[in-house]
């Protein structure tokens, strides 16, 4: 890709509140090609994988165009209370307070590998809830895979702790 895709992430200061510096992935999405790239670059990480998971909301944007790629099925992990089957759930520390991820329980074969999917990468709180969401389902995450990362928020450690062996895979360099 020639084009330099970073130039397409929108910077926001103070959304959605004070002190954060919001990453807008949507001038990314608007261009069809770059779009296209990303999804390709992330469909080939999912060689060894059975299952494509996106984490709501922006994670379904790109993990859905993967599993489409592939021809691997989607899993969507969803905040509480928006599935209407049989959920499990996982609760988890965001930078204020607490959140909670939900999945359908029972749809996927025990042991199946699992890609995750997200468009940031920030402080890892997320992408671990998600991650033990899968094992809780006894299904296996094997990697993640985010469009960009915030270095400076400490996340690849917290993942490695949590989780590790666990690869984490980024699209756009810094
Ligand atoms: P975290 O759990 O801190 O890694 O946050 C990750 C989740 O929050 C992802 O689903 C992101 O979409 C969103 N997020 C967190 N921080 C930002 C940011 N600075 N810009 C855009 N999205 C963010």
């Amino acid at each position: 890709m020639t084009k330099d895709l970073n130039n397409l992430i929108r910077i926001i200061p103070d959304f959605p509140k004070p002190g954060i510096i919001f990453k807008d992935i949507t001038p990314l999405i608007a261009d069809g090609q770059a779009f296209s790239y990303c999804c390709n670059e992330i469909a080939k990480f999912t060689k060894d994988i059975d299952y494509v998971a996106g984490i709501e909301a922006r994670g379904f944007i790109f993990a859905s165009a993967v599993s489409v790629l592939t021809g691997k099925g989607f899993i969507p992990i969803r905040k509480s209370g928006k599935l209407p089957g049989q959920t499990i759930s996982k609760s988890y520390e965001l930078e204020y307070g607490n959140a909670t991820l939900e999945m359908h329980s029972g749809l996927i074969p025990n042991g199946k590998k699992v890609l995750v999917v997200d468009d940031v990468l920030a402080t890892g709180g997320t992408a671990v809830g998600a991650a033990q969401l899968l094992l809780q389902a006894e299904l296996v995450p094997t990697a993640f895979a985010f469009l960009l990362e915030i270095p400076q928020l400490g996340a690849r450690s917290r993942i490695a702790n949590a989780l590790p062996g666990l690869q984490i895979h980024t699209i756009l360099a810094e």
